[in-house]
């Protein structure tokens, strides 16, 4: 069957299983199935060439309820309203299960980055932070990087927002360059939760990472750090794919020649050669044989089609969204153990979380202190999930929507509706 694949409706439609499964209160699926705010924005830049070109921008601000408003801000072509919604619950999920005092939100632009130069970027980001400054701040919405961002698109946010407030507001982005106060450990954050998650999966079914052979779909801020993490803890990794396709070998990847072959030549790995490495598609990637793969590109990747077809025993959700809901019942109906993205790529929102507490408290933690509580806070949340699968007999991703539903909705109850 062909689905037309909406990430708003198959979050919601998960919330609603959810609520059932988890025996929660369903009167409050109306609140949380909606956002509490959605800001349009319609941004006009000068182009290098003199022309004025208008960009569709969008921020989302799901549910406040447990704190601020926090998600990261994407540019891709193919940003929706839907897309961006979706993204914004899954960030209200997500903090939920990280017990941490936050709620979600997400932005976009619909732009294809690549076709801009860097001061036409510089132009677009400030125009956004314009737009949207009357409703992001370090006690109201905090943004942090997402698909085609980075620390430099901080830096920018940053600074438009502290010329408008006039004064230096560190605490209003997170993902910061470490220069500006962002924190150390949170560059590579999202990839050590995606490490974090597979091993405790792993340790839960009595195994250990020795041996283990891994496939990653997209080599970008996620995916190149787990897959760096990975390697130096002499973890096979055997496939890596970005946009323009993939490579195998079965013996490993060299993680740290792919990496500076990204970094300093800026090519797509299409152009990458090393002997024993062969090229293959993003679709092969996917159905690759191997123990663990490791979504970590874009949503809609794992598609019925694929799910009846892949050849990995588990699967652990780096990007968001990557699997459909059709797909979803298949994996579950084969006994593919996956781990949601709502806890495996919390590694980035986690960290995030210590670098807005650095910058309230004025403090620098060093590298090891934050890797350390990373790593205690997902264990932590990680028995929560276990102790909800075990109570309701059903998969980490059901779990995990349990779990975050019922915060949620003890938050709205103890509070009362307003007025
Ligand atoms: P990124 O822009 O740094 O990298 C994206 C990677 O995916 C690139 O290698 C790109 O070439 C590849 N890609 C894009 N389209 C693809 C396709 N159709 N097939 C295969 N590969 C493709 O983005 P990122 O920050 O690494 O984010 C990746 C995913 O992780 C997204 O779903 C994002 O929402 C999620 N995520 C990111 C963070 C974070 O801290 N950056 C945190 C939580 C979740």
């Amino acid at each position: 069957m062909n689905e037309v694949y909406d990430p708003y409706k198959n979050a919601v439609s998960v919330m609603k299983k959810a609520m059932l499964a988890g025996s929660i209160d369903d009167r409050y699926f109306e609140i949380l199935a909606h956002p509490q705010r959605e800001t349009k924005v319609y941004l006009p830049v000068e182009m290098d060439d003199g022309s004025i070109k208008v960009f569709e921008g969008y921020r989302v601000q799901h549910s406040n309820i447990r704190g601020p408003f926090k998600g990261g801000i994407r540019y891709h072509e193919n940003v929706t309203l839907n897309e961006v919604r979706a993204l914004a619950i899954w960030m209200s999920l997500k903090c939920a299960i990280a017990n941490i005092p936050y709620g979600g939100a997400k932005g976009g632009i619909k732009v294809d980055p690549a076709k801009l130069s860097e001061n036409e970027l510089r132009r677009l980001t400030r125009r956004y932070t314009f737009a949207i400054a009357p409703i992001i701040g370090p006690d109201t919405d905090i943004p942090a990087p997402d698909v085609n961002t980075n620390g430099q698109t901080m830096a920018w946010i940053l600074d438009t927002y502290s010329q408008l407030i006039g004064k230096p507001c560190f605490g209003v982005v997170t993902g910061k360059p470490v220069e500006l106060c962002g924190s150390k450990g949170r560059n590579s954050a999202t990839g050590r939760g995606v490490y974090i998650s597979t091993r405790l999966l792993l340790e839960n079914e009595g195994k250990s990472l020795d041996g283990i052979r891994v496939a990653i779909q997209g080599m970008g801020n996620v995916g190149s750090n787990a897959a760096r993490i990975f390697y130096h803890r002499h973890v096979k990794v055997i496939a890596v794919s970005d946009v323009s396709g993939g490579l195998i070998s079965e013996d490993g990847l060299d993680i740290e020649d792919i990496s500076r072959y990204l970094e300093t030549r800026g090519h797509l790995l299409k152009d990458y050669n090393h002997p024993g490495v062969s090229h293959i598609t993003n679709e092969e990637l996917l159905l690759c044989d191997c123990d663990v793969l490791i979504p970590a590109a874009m949503e809609n990747q794992i598609t019925g089609e694929i799910a009846s077809k892949v050849r990995c025993s588990h699967i652990v959700e780096a990007a968001n969204g990557p699997t459909s809901a059709e797909a979803d019942a298949i994996l579950e109906q084969r006994k593919i153990p996956l781990i949601p993205d709502i806890f495996a790529n919390s590694g980035g929102v986690i960290v995030s979380y210590f670098e807005w507490v650095q910058n309230i408290q004025e403090l620098t933690w060093e590298r090891d202190q934050v890797n350390e509580m990373l790593e205690n806070l997902m264990k932590k949340s990680f028995d929560e999930l276990l102790a909800v699968k075990e109570e309701c007999g059903c998969t980490f991703r059901m779990a995990a929507y349990i779990d975050a539903l019922r915060k949620l909705v003890y938050t709205e109850k103890v509070k009362g509706l307003f007025p």
